[in-house]
């Protein structure tokens, strides 16, 4: 099948390398001159494990090819998937300003028929926008298809290409026929693809991460009470995750969740709960208790140093928003620094891959090659992100390059009968301070 993709970020850039090594003929769209530049270059603009193997083979065997322009990239395509972004508009809501200015612009350029596709996650109601948008214009049939993405960054190719299942929003037949055809490689295992209507198909992918975020923040909610009450919140997790009704997955305590898709979709979707005069408490009270998760850590290290940290060189390991991937959108990481920072402390950071995307935005700290380079005269280490490389450190070296043995760990990397062993003070979510 001839396939475009419009938008080549994390989404875009995913599907439509997967789709080409299923077989088809894609091209990727995008606005972004360099990023299309990259890629024609063979460069990959993102860090995705995996991905790079699949991206050229697909590039050297002439399935894959990228370009700035809509009306040549959509050239007898019979799918136009728009992988769009839909970050937060300032009232929360999902801003469609981007989809709805590419549909605009299909309209007047399709030539045959098509299905399009959209992959961004979007409100409720959407795909009737994006056909209108489209039908103002077009002089031939077409088609407009829900078909939400549930890709984790991190493991998006192996989650891509053997999907638990596929959801897929039409009342068309003929975009189904289209869809299955489409997906039929993915799903050889037998895992679903689940037809459904536009807007339960809109509404599915909301309700996925909203579930999810409630349930990494009831976990975090257990885990502060059980600071209260001296209960370890690693025994809570096996102990409940055993249950196979609640399930081992999402249940890890920590300083909250962040990335591009959770914060901004309990955030819209408690905006369409407003639109729609629906109070959806249980939402309000995921974002609230998420906010504050955040910088659970910053009071703790503070006390640990009698109020003041003037003067202090924090070290931080971790940046991105979670592990195996550069993305730091909504990053955990961020608004410590901040606060760190304007507590008046030094910050020295390390992160795999996300560093480049940070020092971006906070120049003013100072970026090390090695998790180790950072601890160098640091009074303290605040960890934010669980890279595996962080899980089985050298203590005794930390130890030497430290001023002070403490750790802050806000993604409970470290058993306690471990770090008990190492001489560190440490302090982390839901269990005993080590002190
Ligand atoms: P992204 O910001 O990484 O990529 C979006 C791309 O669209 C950018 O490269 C941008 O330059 C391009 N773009 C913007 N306007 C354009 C236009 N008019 N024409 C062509 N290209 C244009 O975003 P993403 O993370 O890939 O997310 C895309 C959508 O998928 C969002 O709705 C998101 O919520 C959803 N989603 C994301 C993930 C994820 O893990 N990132 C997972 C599932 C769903």
């Amino acid at each position: 099948m001839k396939i475009a993709v419009v938008g080549t970020g994390y989404v875009g850039l995913v599907t439509g390398t997967c789709f080409a090594e299923t077989g088809n003929q894609v091209t990727c769209i995008d606005i972004d001159t360099n990023k299309v530049a990259r890629l024609q270059k063979g460069e990959i603009p993102i860090y995705e494990p995996g991905l790079d193997v699949l991206f050229e083979r697909n590039i050297a065997e002439g399935r894959l090819d990228f370009t700035t322009n809509l009306t040549e990239g959509i050239k007898g395509a019979e799918v136009i998937f728009l992988a769009l972004p839909t970050p937060p508009g300032e009232d929360g809501s999902a801003d469609l300003k981007y989809i709805l200015g590419v549909a605009n612009d299909l309209g007047p350029i399709l030539e045959q028929y098509a299905v399009i596709v959209d992959k961004s996650t979007v409100p409720v109601g959407t795909a009737e926008k994006v056909q209108a948008a489209i039908a103002r214009n077009a002089n031939v049939e077409f088609d407009v298809v829900s078909n939400p993405e549930f890709l984790r960054e991190g493991v998006a190719i192996e989650d891509f290409m053997k999907p638990d299942r596929v959801v897929i929003g039409t009342t068309s037949e003929r975009a189904q026929k289209v869809m299955e055809k489409l997906y039929a490689p993915l799903v050889r295992q037998g895992n679903p693809v689940i037809f459904m209507d536009e807007r339960s198909a809109e509404m599915t992918k909301y309700a996925a991460n909203s579930f999810l975020a409630m349930k990494i923040t009831f976990m975090n909610e257990i885990a502060n009470l059980c600071e209260r009450v001296g209960a370890n919140v690693d025994d809570i997790r096996k102990g409940i995750g055993t249950d196979s009704r609640i399930g081992k997955r999402f249940l890890f305590a920590g300083i909250g969740y962040g990335g591009s898709c959770f914060p901004k979709d309990v955030q819209a979707l408690a905006k369409t709960s407003t639109e729609y005069g629906y109070d959806f408490r249980t939402l309000e009270a995921v974002m609230a208790v998420n906010e504050d998760q955040k910088t659970r850590l910053i009071p703790t290290l503070t006390d640990h140093f009698d109020g003041n940290l003037r003067g202090l060189t924090i070290a931080v390991w971790g940046l991105a928003f979670k592990p195996n991937t550069d993305d730091i959108r909504e990053a955990p990481a961020l608004e410590n620094i901040k606060a760190l920072l304007a507590l008046g402390a030094r910050v020295t950071a390390y992160d795999p891959e996300a560093m480049n995307n940070v020092a971006k935005l906070i120049p003013e700290i100072t970026y090390c090659h090695t998790p180790y380079a950072a601890l160098d005269e640091a009074d303290a280490l605040m960890i934010f992100t669980e890279w595996p490389q962080f899980r089985t450190p050298d203590f005794e070296k930390m130890g030497k390059l430290m001023n002070n043995k403490v750790i802050f760990d806000g993604r409970n990397l470290y058993d306690l009968s471990v770090i008990k062993e190492t001489g560190f003070a440490y302090y982390s979510i839901g269990r005993d301070s080590i002190n």
